[in-house]
């Protein structure tokens, strides 16, 4: 009878479940998803960078039917290595262009998440009013977007791009910090932020524990610039994603090295891998020369199978870190943590 019971429970616990429908917690650039659909993701590549500089800046310097021309064939090959999913981390002021994007995907078939925030590694790339407007004032900037839409368009951003020196953060990018804070509190949109060695790696997720935000809803991005994989497992370990995500086939050792160390320390769910490849660069004639994105897949992929690496655990850093990193969801500190 127990048995029964038992059986009873597990079915519709069972049939509950596959009738409830996933929840939206994922932005494209074409509309909502849920995270079990990003599937095999590239978590940070670029289509389009220009590096003019923010107040030179403007969609005219760049033909979008030329961009796609070049831009296709690549977005193709990923998908032919059974990619669904394409992270594209160009933020505002630096050739973001959500129609763009919009038309890539649709042509493609592969999703593409694009962004919200501000790039204050050089301020060459910031916007006059940012130097002069609060946090605040920045944030609700971005959380306009993401709430109403990019500039006009019906394309949303998918997360926060943000970018900081490589050294002690400056007046402005702890303001942008700041902001990213704001509008993670309020969107739940993940920040992503280009960043390199540790220090001011440790600095931001001192900041997002101010504004009483966990690190896990922070990827420290270009963290391959930091050599000390302890570093990298102290921010793991507190929850932040480590994003190694410049892969070329030189690297191959290091990623490696990397991988089995973040594995030993049972802390892989945290990585995240991709190129910080691409992309059409409008100073360049045709867009000057566009690097793929399949050097994971050629060079990393068979390093780790041949390393023994399980294919449960590739499954997890091209499947599940992307779609739980990604995942829109406010991540504030318990009470007990702050
Ligand atoms: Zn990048």
């Amino acid at each position: 009878m127990i048995r029964l019971k038992y059986f009873l429970v597990v079915v519709t616990l069972l049939l509950f479940f596959s009738c409830t429908p996933d929840p939206i917690n994922i932005t494209t650039v074409t509309g909502g998803i849920s995270a079990k659909k990003l599937a095999k993701t590239l978590s940070h590549e670029h289509l389009l960078v220009d590096f003019i500089g923010a107040d030179s800046i403007s969609y005219d310097r760049w033909d979008r039917d030329a961009v796609a021309e070049k831009a296709l064939p690549y977005l193709k090959q990923i998908r032919d290595l059974g990619y669904k999913t394409f992270v594209d981390a160009t933020p505002a002021y630096l050739g973001r262009d959500p129609q763009l994007l919009k038309m890539l995907s649709e042509k493609s078939g592969i999703q593409i998440l694009t962004n919200t925030g501000y790039y204050s590694l050089n301020e060459k790339y910031v916007p006059g009013f940012a130097f002069t407007e609060s946090a605040e004032q920045l944030a609700a900037r971005w959380i306009d977007e993401a709430q109403n839409g990019i500039e006009g368009t019906d394309v949303f951003p998918g997360f926060i791009k943000i970018s900081v020196e490589p050294g002690p953060l400056t007046e402005l990018n702890r303001k942008i910090v700041k902001a990213a804070c704001i509008t993670h509190r309020e969107t739940g949109l993940t920040i992503m932020s280009h960043t390199g060695p540790a220090l001011p790696a440790f600095q931001e997720i001192e900041i997002l524990k101010q504004n009483g935000i966990h690190p896990s809803a922070f990827i420290w991005t270009h963290a391959q610039n930091e050599n000390d994989f302890n570093k990298h497992l102290e921010a793991a370990k507190m929850g932040a994603y480590i994003s190694f995500d410049n892969f070329k086939a030189a690297d191959t050792t290091r990623y490696l090295d990397f991988i089995l160390f973040m594995k030993k320390h049972g802390i892989l769910h945290k990585v995240l891998l991709s190129h910080d490849a691409g992309w059409y660069d409008p100073e360049k004639p045709e867009g000057g020369e566009f690097r793929g994105f399949t050097d994971l897949d050629t060079y990393l992929v068979p390093a780790l199978e041949k390393e023994g690496l399980a294919q449960f655990d590739l499954f997890q850093l091209f499947y599940g870190n992307p779609a739980d990193a990604f995942m829109i969801r406010k991540r504030m500190l318990n009470p007990e943590e702050k």
